[in-house]
């Protein structure tokens, strides 16, 4: 789950608890709520889900309010994913990338892709395409494959767990990889 939908949900959830405790004033607030009409309402809604956002940003610690970037900057600058820079929290693989050892003089059996490859993932131990400058596997980014989420299930090493065999396996079609990639992300958002 993103910030943004983990934002949203907090939200939704404090609002939730306010609308229920709304329900239970024990005094005359409930015949006036019942009275608001339903644009009234959701309106009304919707100006505390803003409001809670707007709490939470205010009450965090970690927002530095001396920091020139808030989130109205960020969000602008995220825009729609895939068409602007940034590419979500790329924290963790930052750290497997700085963990790749290259240039190995005997060649290894690249997980995603089964072909040879001189490179290893250190973090993982695992021989991983990354880029490489020169022969038959030149460009590859099986090491960016093996780590991305969407991808997961459609490399060499994954036969076991997609229950085939290694003999059988051939690397994934683009669609094949759109198809792999709605699953992964519908699974997402069932434990978000
Ligand atoms: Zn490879
Ligand atoms: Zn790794």
């Amino acid at each position: 789950m993103d910030f943004w939908l983990f934002r949203e949900k907090l939200s939704k959830q404090m609002l939730q608890y306010k609308l229920t405790h709304l329900k239970y004033p024990g005094d005359g607030n409930m015949q006036a709520a019942t009275q608001q009409s339903q644009k009234e309402r959701k309106e009304k809604a919707k100006e505390r889900n803003n409001q809670s956002i707007l709490d939470m940003t205010q009450g965090d610690p970690e927002v530095d309010a001396n920091n020139p970037i808030d989130l109205r900057i960020l969000k602008r600058a995220i825009g729609r994913r895939g068409k602007s820079r940034l590419c979500g929290n790329l924290f963790h693989f930052e750290r497997h990338v700085e963990s790749v050892q290259t240039g190995k003089k005997h060649p290894l059996s690249c997980r995603v892709c089964g072909e040879q490859c001189y490179s290893v993932c250190g973090l993982c131990n695992k021989p991983l395409h990354l880029f490489p400058n020169r022969g038959k596997n030149m460009g590859k980014s099986c090491f960016l494959e093996y780590h991305n989420d969407s991808f997961f299930g459609l490399a060499v090493e994954d036969c076991k767990v997609m229950q085939k065999r290694k003999s059988d396996w051939t690397p994934p079609s683009a669609t094949k990889k759109k198809v792999q990639k709605r699953h992964i992300n519908s699974l997402m958002g069932s434990f978000a």
